[in-house]
């Protein structure tokens, strides 16, 4: 990431009626198949859209912060690994910590990421359009193409030419 795509930038994110095609798709794909073609059409997403002029994730959805996470930043903030924890996280649900608001509070107003270098590798990973995740976790795949565009870019193009 980085990473809602501003009006004029903005390109389709997964309707009903398509969640339904790439649910059904995923059930039944070719698993080597998908894995071969996902670096071409990864890389063809990020060539066609900008994460800087969208940013949906960052600004809705909250990366994990694993404990080599938490280090790196809080190094590289200067803070203590509790302040950064007492400002910026709470845990969820499932036990991790996670940030306390969206959007997340290291996201600039130009969209960049604040804390780039560092940031969580839930934040390097995502949308997972380079790995196995895509067929491995069909749940969160289908949920991450209902609001980006990448997600919906591959998916979209992996079901049509099986
Ligand atoms: S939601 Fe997808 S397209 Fe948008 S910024 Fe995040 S990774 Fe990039
Ligand atoms: S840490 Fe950076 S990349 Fe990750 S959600 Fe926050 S702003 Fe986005």
């Amino acid at each position: 990431m980085p990473f809602l795509c501003n009006m004029a930038d903005a390109k389709p994110t997964a309707t009903k009626e398509q969640q339904k095609k790439f649910k059904q798709f995923l059930q039944r794909a070719d698993k080597n198949k998908v894995l071969k073609r996902l670096p071409q059409l990864h890389e063809e997403a990020f060539e066609k859209i900008d994460c800087l002029q969208c940013a949906a994730c960052c600004k809705n959805y909250s990366p994990r912060f694993k404990t080599p996470d938490v280090k790196r930043i809080s190094k590289h903030l200067g803070l203590k690994e509790s302040e950064l924890i007492d400002t910026y996280l709470k845990v969820d649900e499932e036990g991790d910590f996670v940030v306390k608001s969206t959007p997340c509070p290291f996201l600039g107003a130009d969209n960049f990421c604040t804390i780039y270098e560092v940031r969580p590798s839930d934040c390097a990973r995502f949308p997972y359009t380079d790995e196995d995740v895509i067929i491995k976790r069909q749940a969160l795949t289908l949920k991450n193409a209902s609001f980006c565009p990448i997600v919906f870019y591959v998916l979209d193009n992996l079901s049509d030419n099986r």
